[in-house]
């Protein structure tokens, strides 16, 4: 298994901190908002390699947070007037039924936090032990300059990174790259803390809430190549001062997506909701216009691409659904199971070629069908191939047994149709259709 650590900017061999277990981290949404589509890209990607890793035998462990105490939902709270755990409930739920409707549903944590606030507080207290943070006017900052290696996640020369537009101009900090553990509020939802009322830094979140979760090291953190610089580089910054580590062993980093070749913008009026765009295209469909992009590609969303996703999709139903038909009536008592595919690991071992996988679907395809025409052996086992890869790739076919009845419906069409007694024919043909067997 070789994965692309965004943190040596090297392919490398995966190699598990406890052998058999995978623990993976994802930043999570602000919730302040309903999220857009470019949000949903580390969630289906991540999501296919969660699953991957279960496949291959692993017991994995995935988190992702909710961000759902900052000053855009302080901002937002005041903009709907409603109170600022109002904000985070609402899109908390929202952003669960997004996922629900992009069956990404399998996350084993959600921390929030609202609920590690007492955590918060010891970590930064530590680092400020430590020398590592400052408190200066009900503020705490991290000092930066005592990290020598900062900004090797973003590769960048400090002297970039302050001339960079990302960082926030503060007189109060020793050095402009320093960044906000806990930031004093004097409006809105403000929290007790040892240095007064205030809310804590995004950055410092999720490493106190993997430090929670796994310990102080976990296998891989993800999430979209724009939170390389500043979050997953201060994340990194902190680790380094408490735990002398980079987090995880594995960085793995999504590239954006562009609307037709245009960044997403609400300015260019290319803004797509999750929301919205699930109620156009079904999941199956949207994940295989994602994945035939390789992850660290940027992906071009365009209706091309969702087009050919709608294709594939429609070509393994239609052939799933023949051999599900062809299974029930001539091969009752079969089981659908998990069929290994070397080709199909070779690809997702290379990691995660996604595109070179969706190509090995279409021929796996191909070939059940003409197994069913020939009427072959190799139907179940072909068909447990392809369910496998699709259940990886997030995709879901239903295969149902058919009831008793079912079976005998389809015995009498053939029977009308052997007699030539095509009226009788039709009526079965079209019970068949409504009952979704043909
Ligand atoms: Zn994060």
């Amino acid at each position: 298994m070789k994965i692309y650590n965004s943190l040596t900017k090297k392919i490398e061999d995966f190699h598990p901190i406890e052998e058999g277990k995978v623990t993976m981290y994802v930043c999570g949404p602000t919730v302040y908002n309903y999220v857009h589509i470019g949000n949903m890209r580390p969630v289906i990607t991540f999501d296919m390699v969660y699953k991957y890793f279960k496949y291959l035998g692993y017991k994995v462990t995935y988190a992702s947070n909710f961000t759902d105490v900052n000053p855009k939902i302080i901002k937002a709270a005041e903009e709907l007037k409603i109170t600022e755990r109002e904000v985070a409930d609402r899109f908390i739920k929202a952003y669960l039924e997004d996922l629900k409707n992009y069956n990404c549903s399998e996350i084993d944590k959600r921390p929030r936090v609202i609920e590690c606030l007492d955590d918060i507080f010891s970590f930064i207290k530590k680092l400020i032990e430590k020398d590592y943070a400052y408190a200066v006017d009900g503020n705490v900052y991290f000092r930066v300059s005592k990290i020598k290696d900062y900004g090797i996640l973003s590769k960048q020369e400090t002297s970039d990174l302050i001339s960079g537009s990302r960082i926030e101009i503060d007189d109060r900090k020793e050095n402009p790259l320093d960044f906000a553990l806990w930031r004093k509020t004097d409006k809105g939802e403000q929290f007790d803390s040892p240095w007064g009322k205030g809310i804590p830094g995004w950055h410092t979140e999720c490493v106190v809430m993997i430090n929670k979760i796994f310990g102080p090291k976990i296998d891989i953190h993800a999430g979209g190549v724009d939170l390389k610089f500043p979050h997953h580089e201060n994340e990194i910054a902190q680790s380094i001062a408490l735990n002398n580590n980079y987090i995880a062993n594995y960085w793995m980093h999504n590239g954006h997506i562009n609307i037709n070749n245009e960044k997403m913008s609400k300015s260019l009026g290319n803004f797509i909701l999750a929301k919205d765009f699930i109620k156009e295209h079904n999941a199956n469909e949207i994940k295989l216009a994602f994945l035939s992009t390789h992850y660290r590609q940027p992906l071009n969303l365009s209706n091309k691409i969702l087009e050919e996703g709608k294709s594939i999709n429609n070509k393994i139903i239609a052939a799933l659904k023949s051999a599900n038909l062809e299974l029930n009536i001539n091969n009752d008592g079969h089981i659908y199971t998990k069929e290994k595919d070397i080709l199909f690991e070779k690809y997702m071992n290379d990691d995660f070629n996604t595109p070179n996988v969706i190509t090995l679907l279409l021929s796996l395809v191909k070939e059940l069908n003409q197994e069913i025409r020939n009427n072959g052996k190799e139907i179940l086992p072909l068909t447990n191939k392809i369910l496998t890869i699709t259940n990886i790739l997030g995709l879901t076919y239903p295969m149902p047994k058919f009831t008793e009845k079912q079976k005998e419906i389809y015995k009498e069409w053939e029977n009308a149709r052997k007699n030539k007694d095509y009226e009788k024919a039709d009526i079965y043909r079209q019970k068949l259709i409504e009952e979704n067997i043909l």
